[in-house]
């Protein structure tokens, strides 16, 4: 039976060493409880980090870690001081986690840092290849293992890999300034499904593989060596039924004394109101920022004075790392300050709690804030927006929540705000406080509705059900690979011919693209073994291909081979002279240039290529989104132009070509089998113009596209370099 291998850096257990004694205990973070039913049901295993050091573990304890996280279904991976210093608190905090979150003036590029990350995600990796077999599924969590999907995926390529991120994935303009953009990319893209919280997320993350990757995209489905990748967005939410069973539950129970005081506010007066503020205790968060706002707020609606609280609560965070030491010291000295100017003998306008709080305490803060205040300036998800909807049992209280968090996009019913505008917060804050209860109620239960659905539970089976699809993708769009069991079979079939026919496109096949198509002239080794190809008289070769007959005269008529150029016009046998095939105008031309010609102004990197009978606008030097929005205009208006025309619009590779409808590469072929009884036929090509090829030989013909793309070849290969080998094979079997 397949299983199932979970990893992430730290195992969801905590495990203390005290007195040389081991404790283990299931954490009960949200992510634990989504992955307890992918973790518990069936054969599966958790690979992560046991939170102790080598260092702090002698070889025995090591070994009883192991034992007693085995009786957990988990694994664990060893890590040494150095590892934690450099690659947790280095590369993972230091470097991506400022970077992804828009801090790019805290981001640190250290190599040293970078290096420890690599060996780490290693360690990882051969945790994971110590267990995984053919026909595992392995789902892999967040940045700090942004590498391992690859390192599996190439050792064991018969497995499902999914990945998630569980932080913001940055626009374009920020992620090109990291120094290891690539090897991060092809890190995350060994996986078969990527998930994101948004779609904002998803959207910068394909346009990072567009552009530097210059990787095909086609909606989100990335075409990546012989494999797609699919990349999605899976939001992830809370366990609802723990916050909201545990708030109706605290109503009836004896209150804790936090509970008290917050009541001894509560009750001071009618119009006393709390807002609540709760966070880790990191510059994303927008703590100073949301300090700031409620103390312009308490200058410009100073009615407010004596009646509202903020509640803050700061749980401790990588203080090791000095932007967090600072960021404490800030905080620290804004609440002192506008406590010191505001308060009087009766009130403190911020109660300020620097640690973490049970359970219990967090759901008394939420039940009894009027108004959870959540601003962060940039930040994933949020769960603590989710969590303080789901105790509002009474379906009161108001959420006010930055657009900067990834839980804004799904929450349109809170009250959405920017961060950095004190007078939108402001006056938003008033508003909260002054909300009708009814208004209160209309937003918190469509809120609640969909957070009750949406669970973390939910969020895992999804994102499980669409990584267990991705087995299917890639067979279900493309041909077979060219394997070496058929390849045998092609070769004796070959070997058995009187008459063979090869029929071989040009761009793209036989020689690879280059930015300028001037530049793509046949090499030394190109012609030698087209050569040796003809050379044998049962062989016939073709070259067939959208270039002007002119092009051709220049590289191929001192050669035997048979030339079809412009996509099917013109025929040239060896030692006769060009024939054409059609008969063309071309006089259509002088309409449609001028309108390619404003695409090529508006689109840097365009341009036209006029040939004899066709007119191509090639597109591969320009930036991939404009270009893919600009050939959607283009088609749409040559489609309005050509449609009464005897014109065709054909999309090729990074190129589109507008030509005569009666022209094509497949009607040329099928005038050459006219003339002979062919006993084998081998075709090959790589985009849409010679899929008509593929269409129009007969069933027994070998068919072949180059590239993972939709096709009606019979199978594919990789690229140019695999379309040499097999004619080597040609050469050198027979
Ligand atoms: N939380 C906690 N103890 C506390 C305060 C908060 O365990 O004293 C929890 C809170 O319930 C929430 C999580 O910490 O589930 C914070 O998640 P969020 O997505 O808001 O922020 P993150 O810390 O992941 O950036």
């Amino acid at each position: 039976m397949n299983k199932t291998i979970i990893v992430s850096n730290r195992l969801p257990l905590q495990i203390k060493l005290e007195d040389n004694k081991l404790e283990v205990t299931p954490s009960v973070g949200g992510l634990a409880t989504g992955l307890k039913s992918v973790h518990q049901d069936g054969k599966s295993l958790w690979i992560g980090w046991s939170g102790l050091t080598e260092e702090e573990l002698t070889p025995e304890l090591s070994k009883e870690v192991k034992a007693l996280v085995k009786k957990e279904k988990c694994d664990t991976v060893t890590l040494s001081q150095h590892d934690l210093d450099n690659f947790y608190y280095g590369f993972s905090n230091r470097t991506l986690w400022p970077l992804f979150h828009y801090f790019m003036e805290y981001t640190e590029f250290e190599e040293t840092f970078w290096a420890s990350y690599k060996t780490v995600n290693q360690k990882f990796a051969d945790a994971v290849l110590e267990h995984v077999e053919d026909g595992d599924t392995i789902w892999v969590h967040d940045y700090q293992l942004l590498l391992l999907p690859k390192l599996i995926k190439d050792k064991k390529p018969n497995t499902t890999i999914g990945f998630f991120l569980h932080i913001p994935y940055p626009s374009y303009e920020i992620f090109r300034t990291f120094p290891w953009r690539e090897q991060l990319l092809h890190g995350m893209l060994g996986a078969d499904l990527i998930g994101f919280h948004t779609y904002d997320y998803e959207r910068h993350f394909l346009s990072s593989v567009k552009r530097i990757l210059r990787l095909d995209v086609n909606f989100n489905e990335i075409t990546y060596h012989d494999r797609i990748v699919k990349v999605d967005s899976f939001p992830m939410g809370i366990d609802y039924d723990k916050f909201y069973n545990s708030a109706l539950k605290q109503k009836n129970e004896e209150k804790s004394e936090l509970q008290k005081r917050l009541d001894d506010h509560i009750q001071s007066s009618t119009e006393a109101r709390m807002i609540l503020s709760i966070d880790r205790m990191d510059y994303t968060k927008g703590i100073p920022n949301r300090i700031r706002a409620f103390e312009y707020f308490l200058n410009k609606y100073p009615e407010f004075k004596e009646k509202v609280r903020l509640i803050m609560l700061a749980v401790p965070s990588r203080s090791n790392v000095p932007q967090y030491q600072r960021l404490k010291r800030e905080t620290d000295e804004l609440v002192g300050r506008i406590n010191g100017n505001f308060a009087t003998v009766s009130w403190t306008p911020i109660w300020y709690f620097y640690r973490s709080m049970p359970f219990g305490n967090l759901i008394d803060l939420y039940t009894s804030s009027h108004v959870a205040m959540i601003t962060p300036v940039r930040d994933g998800m949020n769960l603590v927006a989710k969590e303080y909807v789901a105790t509002r049992t009474e379906q009161d209280g108001v959420l006010m929540l930055s657009e900067m968090a990834g839980a804004s996009k799904e929450m349109n019913e809170a009250i959405l705000i920017n961060p950095n505008n004190f007078e939108q917060i402001a006056d938003t804050l008033k508003y909260a406080l002054e909300m009708p209860l009814e208004e209160q109620q209309s937003r918190m239960k469509i809120l609640q509705k969909r957070l009750r659905r949406y669970t973390v539970e939910k969020w895992a089976e999804e994102f499980m059900k669409s990584l267990h699809a991705t087995k299917n993708l890639g067979e279900v769009i493309v041909a077979n690979r060219l394997n070496q069991t058929i390849q045998k079979q092609m070769i004796s079939g070959f070997n058995a011919a009187e008459r063979r026919l090869f029929l071989l496109d040009y761009d793209g096949t036989l020689t690879s693209f280059k930015d300028n198509p001037k530049d793509a002239s046949p090499d030394q080794n190109l012609y030698k073994l087209l050569d040796e190809l003809q050379s044998d008289p049962r062989n016939h070769v073709v070259i067939i291909s959208g270039r002007d007959k002119e092009t051709f005269t220049e590289w191929f008529t001192h050669k035997p081979y048979t030339l079809i150029t412009d996509h099917g016009v013109w025929l040239k046998e060896p030692n006769k002279d060009w024939v054409a095939l059609e008969r063309l105008k071309n006089d259509w031309m002088e309409n449609i240039r001028p309108i390619l010609e404003t695409f090529v102004d508006r689109t840097p990197g365009t341009f036209i290529e006029a040939k004899k009978y066709s007119l191509a606008w090639h597109y591969r030097k320009a930036d991939p989104e404009l270009a893919q929005t600009r050939t959607l205009e283009i088609e749409t208006v040559l489609t309005s132009l050509t449609s009464n025309n005897d014109l065709s619009v054909l999309k090729g590779n990074k190129v589109i070509e507008i030509k005569s409808s009666s022209v094509n590469k497949g009607r040329a072929s099928s005038r050459l089998l006219n003339g002979t009884n062919y006993d084998f036929m081998f075709c090959i090509g790589d985009d849409w113009t010679d899929e008509y090829m593929f269409k129009e030989l007969p069933e027994s013909a070998y068919t072949v596209k180059v590239g993972f793309q939709k096709t009606s070849a019979k199978y594919y290969i990789k690229n140019t370099d695999e379309v040499r080998d097999i004619l080597n094979e040609f050469i050198h079997k027979s």
